[in-house]
């Protein structure tokens, strides 16, 4: 038997239509590339969004065509996403990190019809134009008076494609389960994938996402996704404020520590979230000025692992809650969220803090389990770590076009239909996951596992230490053995005695770094992540002290 309620198709229309309703003169604040700080309501993006949708539509865009972004959080990129999505079209986010020739490739590979592009990013399309096969013009994100001089065919200013449209294309109308968003893997082997997001899977997601032990934005909140809506659909951030009525502030181009820091204060922002590099520019500019946080509560942290100085900055310091979450573009992204238990949240700081360091426990609709190799499932003791699986609505189960297939029938999921993060964790009883590694980057040193995180994590507290990376380099003996490289923080002059000094007791011995290098610049990768295979590749003929000795 069927229940009488009413159809309505979770399409993601219904958000900004809802914020149009119920919160229309709340604000969206922009620090826009062109300078100045530009302020709209959520009323005339949803205005301006359907001009976008009626301005597509005249150039022959229909469902399931792709529309590109290349572009920074602002108001305008958000009247792309939902300007694209809510007529059915897919909206492409490109991360603007990538090499430009990987850039052309996905553009390519995605079939992408239409590319918006901040003018930050101009110079660097001009140089892969003649190789991008779909595109057929250029939308630059900025008004007449700021366009630049381009050789990019059909280009106009978004202000110009938008005038003069009515504000009365049709929204949703579709299928739940129609395409909504592509976002490619930034692989670190082979070729990017695309993970093809629905309207239904990005609406529960934020849904689940934005519950009071996860993010638990609410109307009064101001909220900056610093997060950039190319990573991993800003963690769902664009959809949670929208959704919630909360202020928005979108950082534009300029993440710098002082940059974040005046739109914080300014804009009287209560939550914010972004990859761990971001945090540690912004803690540098408070301690380097003296400058507080009078009104941030709350501060969402993932994308790598939170280092130790990082949340005892922030929680004791400054007196901001963090949040540390974990996931990956394939999970629309989040996965776990680290609030702890109310037992938990009663006990001492540093056991506190223990716990904020594990990645946290799933959010609602997410399954996970840890195995071998051989698929057999492991205890969730806390000790025990294997691959880490997931299963959810919000998970993919096949990557655009098929690639990366395991299975016949396309999908990328082991036999039992989980999916394999390629992450390495434990979980413990009270079920909060803690990343060990990802599969490819923990060291095997005589048959056992060393976390490379961990090793970091308690690394960059060291003197002197801006960011801390370890790799497995090859030994006669052991297989493997720990790297540590270094690179030091401006004036800071740590040494290998005095970093080993303060690893000393806070690892297992055996996990103590053969060695210990300084270097100028820790590479890293589009999305602010430790580029471990660029490291790899700088020191693949490194020989460490220990190896020779073993000779
Ligand atoms: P991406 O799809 O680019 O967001 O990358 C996802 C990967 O980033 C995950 O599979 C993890 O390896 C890593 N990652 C994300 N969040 C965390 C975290 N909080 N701690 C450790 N690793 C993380």
């Amino acid at each position: 038997m069927l229940g009488s309620m009413q159809d309505w198709a979770m399409t993601l229309d219904k958000i900004l239509d809802y914020s149009k309703a119920a919160s229309p003169h709340r604000e969206i604040v922009t620090r826009s590339v062109e300078g100045p700080i530009v302020r709209t309501t959520y009323a005339e993006v949803w205005s301006r969004a359907k001009q976008v949708t009626h301005a597509l539509q005249e150039r022959g865009i229909v469902t399931g065509d792709r529309v590109a972004t290349l572009a920074w959080n602002s108001a305008r990129h958000m009247e792309v996403w939902y300007g694209a999505m809510g007529m059915g079209a897919v909206l492409h986010t490109i991360n603007p990190r990538l090499f430009p020739e990987q850039i052309a490739w996905i553009a390519n590979h995605a079939g992408d019809r239409l590319l918006f592009v901040d003018l930050t990013f101009v110079p660097i399309i001009e140089k892969i134009a003649d190789q991008l096969q779909t595109i057929e013009s250029f939308i630059i994100l900025t008004d007449r008076a700021h366009m630049p001089q381009t050789t990019l065919r059909n280009a106009v200013a978004y202000e110009d494609f938008i005038a003069g449209r009515p504000d009365a294309a049709r929204w949703g109308g579709f299928d739940e389960n129609t395409a909504a968003g592509l976002c490619y893997t930034s692989g670190t082997t082979g070729n990017p994938k695309g993970v093809l997001y629905s309207h239904r899977s990005n609406m529960l997601h934020a849904l689940t996402a934005n519950q009071p032990d996860c993010f638990g934005v609410k109307s009064s909140d101001v909220i900056m996704p610093v997060v950039p809506m190319f990573h991993a659909n800003a963690w769902a951030i664009a959809f949670v404020g929208p959704m919630a009525g909360a202020k928005l502030v979108m950082p534009g181009a300029k993440l710098d520590g002082q940059s974040v820091y005046e739109l914080l204060e300014e804009e009287g922002v209560t939550f914010t979230a972004a990859v761990p590099t971001v945090w540690l520019m912004l803690l540098q500019f408070l301690r380097d000025n003296g400058k507080k946080l009078s009104t941030l509560k709350r501060v969402a942290i993932g994308g790598s692992a939170v280092p130790e100085a990082v949340l005892r900055a922030f929680e004791v310091d400054y007196g901001v809650d963090v949040i540390h979450a974990w996931g990956m573009t394939e999970m629309s992204p989040i996965g776990t969220l680290g609030a702890l238990t109310p037992e938990d949240s009663r006990k001492g700081i540093d056991e506190r803090m223990r716990l904020k360091l594990k990645q946290g426990r799933p959010i609602f609709t997410v399954d996970m389990k840890i195995t071998d190799d051989d698929g057999k499932e492991l205890p969730h003791d806390g000790t025990t770590f294997g691959r880490l699986l997931v299963r959810g609505p919000a998970v993919a189960k096949a990557y655009f076009r098929n690639d990366g297939a395991r299975r016949a029938d396309g999908t990328a999921l082991e036999a039992d239909g989980f999916f394999d993060t390629g992450d390495v964790a434990t979980i413990d009883p009270a079920g909060y996951m803690q990343i060990t590694d990802r599969a490819k980057d923990v060291i095997k040193s005589g048959g056992e596992w060393i976390s490379s995180i961990e090793i970091e994590n308690i690394a960059l507290g060291a003197e002197g230490v801006a960011c801390a990376a370890v790799i497995g380099v090859l030994h006669p003996k052991w297989d493997e053995r720990p790297l540590l490289i270094i690179e030091p923080a401006a004036g800071g002059q740590p040494t290998k005695e005095a970093v080993l000094a303060y690893l000393d007791g806070k690892i297992a011995k055996w996990w103590t770094p053969d060695d210990v290098v300084m270097v100028e610049k820790i590479p890293l990768g589009a999305t602010g992540k430790i580029n471990k295979l660029a490291l790899r590749e700088m020191f693949k003929d490194y020989r460490l002290p220990t190896a020779q000795a073993a000779e």
